[in-house]
């Protein structure tokens, strides 16, 4: 089982090309920057079967994997079994956020962390600290560094520009994804459509 807070099949703003996306419940960092504090919490979310996640994400018509949160690596085991599962059905790219740095999880990450690590194509590391917000290509602060740890993608010739998606949902309400290009945009959002504040 993986412990998943949302999904979404069809993401252009979280890594190249169009990826699925999974945000996983629960980070042990707690940082108070976070943009998605209701994501902190290990008890929220859903326990889903990883097989049944991994045929969801073979089946889709996806470029690649990202994997955000919460913390993937807070269960780094399940988050690689779900990418070795995926790529037992089909090959294909792989990306994740980790609020902890490279250097700390090749020092001090377990096994399970270790092996994650080991089957990425991409890493984004670091926590978001909204002091040091900049209109950087997937990700919000600029002590966040994409790491490529396979030659599948190229290095970034733009590393400009965050990316926003914004799609009207089934229930009519407008939603985004992806990092926002200024420091308190989720509100000033929320604000707009008359939401309260996450
Ligand atoms: S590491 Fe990322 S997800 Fe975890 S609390 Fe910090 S900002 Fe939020």
């Amino acid at each position: 089982m993986i412990r998943i807070a949302e999904t979404h099949a069809a993401c252009d703003v979280l890594g190249p090309g169009t990826r699925f996306v999974v945000w996983v419940q629960g980070c042990p960092l707690t940082c108070r920057d976070c943009v998605s504090p209701q994501w902190i919490p290990a008890a929220g979310g859903r326990d889903v079967p990883v097989d049944d996640l991994a045929a969801r994400i073979a089946g889709a018509p996806v470029d690649g994997l990202t994997v955000s949160g919460g913390e993937p690596f807070a269960q780094a085991g399940a988050v690689a079994d779900l990418i070795t599962a995926v790529r037992a059905r089909r090959e294909m790219s792989t990306m994740a956020y980790s609020g902890f740095t490279i250097e700390h999880l090749r020092r001090r990450g377990d096994a399970g962390q270790r092996r994650l690590l080991g089957l990425l194509d991409l890493l984004v590391d670091g926590p978001y600290l909204a002091h040091r917000h900049a209109d950087l290509r997937w990700r919000g602060s600029d002590n966040q560094r994409v790491h490529r740890l396979t030659d599948r993608h190229p290095p970034l010739a733009d590393d400009r520009g965050a990316g926003l998606q914004f799609e009207v949902t089934a229930g009519g309400d407008m939603q985004w994804l992806g990092v926002p290009p200024v420091a308190g945009f989720r509100r000033s959002f929320e604000n707009a459509m008359g939401r309260n504040p996450r």
